[in-house]
């Protein structure tokens, strides 16, 4: 699968996208994530991306042009010749909240283009006419997209077929439990009552080991 990731930030996905899972869905070509600067896309001078909020308040507001043409220019890329079946995203503290339904629903899609917001938001016109759904990650509010894609990026990739290493690790198959691993006993400070781990884990009854997860 592929993301395209639209921001006026591309630098902050770096550090993140080079660690531990995601780095290796990247490597064995599960997945591919392009950070994109939504300001190499500004006609301006000054590579402006931003404006004064029609109808007065505080704070900038994205434009809707630079978006429009980062979002054809990455449609249009030799590699999507052969149509890759595509969703484009806009993340906004007014969208659908994102749930393990909907990454599921994601994962199916060859390619997701990931817009990220930044300031008092983004130019209505592109949720209206460009993104075909807006996300939100919660009810509280980001300074921008940025961690929302992240987010979105991570929880979509885990529904790709190969990119968790076993496939019971996948929440949706073995249920979540409450895991404990060596010492059995902890003693956190001299003297003190050790922290013991669940007996029945110990027993090797495999049956009782079961029920108890559950
Ligand atoms: N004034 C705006 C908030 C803008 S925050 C409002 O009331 O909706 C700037 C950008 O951060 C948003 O455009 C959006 O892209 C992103 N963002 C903020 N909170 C988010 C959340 N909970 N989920 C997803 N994206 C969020």
């Amino acid at each position: 699968m592929r993301f395209d990731v639209l921001t006026i930030f591309p630098d902050i996905f770096d550090s993140y996208l080079n660690e531990s899972l995601i780095k290796r869905g990247i490597k064995n070509g599960i997945i591919k994530i392009n950070a994109h600067d939504i300001r190499k896309y500004s006609k301006n001078r000054h590579n402006k991306v931003d404006d004064k909020p029609y109808g007065g308040g505080p704070g900038m507001v994205l434009s809707v042009e630079p978006i429009y043409k980062a979002v054809s220019s990455i449609k249009n890329q030799a590699a999507r010749k052969k149509s890759l079946k595509t969703r484009i995203i806009l993340f906004s503290t007014r969208g659908k909240k994102l749930d393990a339904k909907t990454a599921k629903r994601l994962s199916k899609y060859d390619a997701l283009i990931l817009i990220c917001g930044r300031y008092e938001g983004v130019d209505e016109r592109v949720a209206k006419h460009i993104a075909d759904e807006e996300i939100s990650i919660g009810d509280y509010v980001l300074n921008g997209g940025e961690l929302a894609s992240m987010v979105l990026v991570e929880t979509v990739s885990r529904f790709l077929p190969g990119f968790l290493g076993k496939i019971e690790s996948l929440e949706e198959i073995k249920g979540s439990y409450p895991a404990y691993t060596r010492p059995a006993d902890f003693v956190p400070q001299k003297g003190t009552k050790s922290w013991r781990v669940p007996k029945i884990l110990i027993s090797g009854h495999h049956e009782k080991i079961k029920e108890f997860r559950k």
